[in-house]
């Protein structure tokens, strides 16, 4: 404790109530600007900065809640600030497995703060004190986080009015973190972690505005379908499909190029990958790079609770439909253009699936998988 004493010579007049209120209001509309895409810890910058500054609270650490299983509750450091090595326990990405019947001294706050679901605070005399803050998530959306630390300087005690203060950073939070947290959801497809449906559709839409924009622009889509899917759901049961979905969607998402591709869940076993900039012969070669992948990938096998069997291992072929769009001579909208990749796509499967078929005139009068979905 003696170090930090002198190393925080914060301003006292900082932390008078009136000024923590006035931090509270840039807070509020620092949050509520925070969009979907913000790194989940992110959110805890600001608020941290202000505990900090203005309350001379010495924030040291910052734990996301991992998991709770039985009396065992199980932190993963996310964040240390410990710029002079004083917390050597704390590694950022380590976990911490605390016995909740019988906390150790050093983290009995943390514990307290977890099970109370509220700030908890210990006075040390002469010492200074020690506070740690929870900021509630339901478990669907990730667990919980604790952050705290030591107050520096003089303080015999945590005052009433700075606890409160850390009670509503608490609350902020809890607010942002389940609002960004939803929003998520609401572009993410929760079991591959792709665009879901509407996003990728929307990417499409997005792509087809620009051609009306702007000449020379040209993009190609590929529409995928998982082969004889119902059969492993059948044989193997849902959870087992479930895991192979996911892996297929590892594996289209880390097949493309970042910031130019977009791969999204179309429908239950249907992928929409969507190519900025490439034309459908370039498509072909990665697309056919992808399908090859995926046919030479050795799937994990899971028993039906899911657990996964060492050793065994499960194979799936895919089919894919392209179809390319250009701003000349004039480009078709986007309905059409996904209902081309279907026409493809159900053309790959007619001639015997584990294939790829480029959308061409000839294909208009073939029927399509979800003509009625698209039309
Ligand atoms: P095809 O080669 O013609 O595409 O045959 P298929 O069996 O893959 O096609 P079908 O449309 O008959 O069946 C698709 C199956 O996909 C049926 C459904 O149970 C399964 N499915 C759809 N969504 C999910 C999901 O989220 N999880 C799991 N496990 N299965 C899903
Ligand atoms: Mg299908
Ligand atoms: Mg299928």
């Amino acid at each position: 404790m003696e170090d930090t004493v002198t190393r925080c010579d914060m301003d006292k007049a900082e932390t008078d109530a009136k000024h923590i209120l006035n931090q509270l209001g840039s807070l509020s509309s620092y949050l509520t600007g925070m969009g979907a895409s913000a790194e989940k810890d992110s959110c805890f910058n600001l608020p941290l900065e202000i505990m900090r500054k203005a309350m001379a609270f010495d924030v040291s650490v910052l734990y996301e809640v991992s998991n709770v299983v039985d009396n065992w509750l199980i932190l993963e450091i996310t964040r240390v600030f410990d710029p002079i090595g004083y917390r050597s326990d704390l590694k950022e990405g380590e976990k911490l497995i605390l016995d909740m019947d019988n906390p150790e001294g050093i983290y009995i706050n943390e514990v307290k703060a977890y099970q109370s679901r509220k700030i908890s605070h210990i006075n040390v005399p002469n010492q200074g004190c020690d506070m740690m803050g929870f900021v509630y998530l339901p478990e669907s959306l990730g667990g919980g986080y604790l952050f705290g630390g030591d107050y520096c300087g003089q303080e015999s005690g945590v005052r009433d009015y700075e606890a409160s203060v850390c009670e509503i950073m608490c609350n902020f939070l809890s607010t942002i973190l389940i609002k960004t947290q939803l929003e998520q959801l609401a572009i993410f497809d929760s079991l591959t972690g792709l665009n879901n449906s509407r996003s990728i559709k929307e990417e499409v839409s997005r792509i087809c505005n620009r051609f009306d924009r702007k000449t020379g622009a040209v993009a190609t889509i590929a529409l995928c379908d998982i082969d004889h899917f119902k059969a492993v759901n059948d044989t193997y049961g849902h959870i087992q499909g479930d895991l192979i979905l996911k892996e297929v969607g590892e594996i289209l998402s880390s097949s493309m190029r970042k910031d130019f591709d977009v791969a999204g869940r179309y429908g239950g076993e249907e992928f929409l990958l969507v190519l900025d900039g490439t034309q459908d012969s370039d498509t072909l070669d990665i697309i056919e790079r992808i399908r090859r992948k995926i046919e030479g990938h050795a799937f994990g096998k899971a028993d039906k609770a899911g657990n996964p069997i060492p050793g065994e291992s499960l194979r799936i072929t895919m089919s894919f439909g392209i179809a390319e769009n250009r701003s000349e001579p004039e480009p078709c909208d986007a309905l059409e253009w996904i209902s081309r990749a279907d026409r493809a796509l159900y053309r790959s499967k007619r001639d015997g699936r584990n294939r790829t078929t480029l959308w061409g005139e000839a294909l208009d009068n073939e029927d399509c998988q979800d003509c009625q979905e698209t039309a």
